[in-house]
């Protein structure tokens, strides 16, 4: 059997419509979602990020709300924005490009975050929710992993799934998203005695490690499903997996990068701030 190609583009196309169904209707109730963009500093790369966010959201009827800080601004500055946000009735999510400049502290700044309007799930009473499996908002990224897997048809239950990659961002709550889903869950990490014999095993593999091709086709076992998750740029300015895409044939599906899980974490950002919305103002 040949290997399937996960695509994140067409899935992430299916979420925005939703989006905007339920956007939509809650427009129809004269509620406009909202979601305040929070970008301090001038790091390019971040710049882009908002862009393309600011961009997606207007698509799918959700407003965006830029606040541009200085690269300069204070801790003190800044929390006096997330608190002007977060006591704003007319905003539904918050959300604070990371990283922020060094200067300023991010964990206290994610915590200072209404829960409520966590969009990106990454506020201590998200994750703990979560971990708890008793999800409220969930990170973006895991949340497109699992909506792929899902589209996918593949079966979680019972599975050997590893994810390699422990981050607050990824790797975490996407290990705590796979043993929610009733899967038999391995993190692997940089300390991590044996990947290769984890991976020989696993039924499931999720890559969210940031090192170009490092997971090779002889790694993974015959029919497994890779979800890519690593974005790396190559010399030459393309995008490149944690996996070795073209040694990957034996394989039973694989997202590609780029068109794999990239275009699934903005949708699903828009995805939790409709929620976000819907929740907030149902009363
Ligand atoms: P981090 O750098 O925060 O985490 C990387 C993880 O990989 C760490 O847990 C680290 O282990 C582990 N690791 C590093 N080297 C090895 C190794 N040799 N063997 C096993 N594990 C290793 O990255 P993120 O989680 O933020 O992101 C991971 C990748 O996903 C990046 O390429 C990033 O660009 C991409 N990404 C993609 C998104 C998308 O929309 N598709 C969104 C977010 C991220 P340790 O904890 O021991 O240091």
């Amino acid at each position: 059997m040949s290997r399937r190609i996960l695509d994140g583009k067409a899935v992430a196309a299916r979420v925005r419509a939703e989006v905007a169904t339920a956007a939509a209707a809650l427009a129809a109730r004269g509620i406009s979602p909202t979601l305040a963009v929070v970008l301090v500093g001038d790091d390019p790369a971040s710049a882009v990020y908002v862009r393309s966010k600011t961009k997606a959201a207007i698509e799918v009827g959700v407003v965006p709300r830029d606040h541009r800080l200085p690269a300069a601004t204070t801790q003190a500055e800044l929390l006096a924005l997330i608190d002007r946000l977060n006591a704003d009735p007319s905003v539904d999510g918050i959300l604070v490009q990371l990283p922020l400049p060094a200067h300023l502290d991010t964990d206290a700044v994610i915590a200072a975050l209404d829960p409520a309007k966590d969009v990106d799930g990454l506020h201590p009473m998200s994750l703990g929710r979560l971990a708890q499996g008793k999800p409220t908002v969930v990170p973006c990224t895991p949340k497109g992993c699992m909506r792929l897997l899902g589209e996918a048809g593949v079966s979680l239950r019972g599975a050997r799934a590893v994810v390699i990659g422990r981050s607050v961002l990824v790797g975490r709550p996407m290990a705590l998203l796979l043993a929610n889903a009733d899967a038999t869950v391995t993190i692997c990490h940089s300390r991590t005695r044996d990947l290769a014999q984890e991976l020989a095993r696993a039924e499931i593999v999720i890559a969210a490690v940031g090192r170009p091709e490092m997971i090779r086709g002889a790694d993974l076992a015959a029919g497994a499903t890779v979800i890519d998750v690593g974005i790396n740029r190559r010399p030459d300015g393309s995008l490149v997996g944690d996996v070795a895409f073209a040694e990957t044939e034996h394989v039973g599906a694989i997202s590609p990068v780029p068109g794999g899980v990239g275009p699934l974490t903005i949708a699903c950002l828009l995805e939790n701030t409709v929620e976000a919305a819907a929740r907030r103002r149902a009363s």
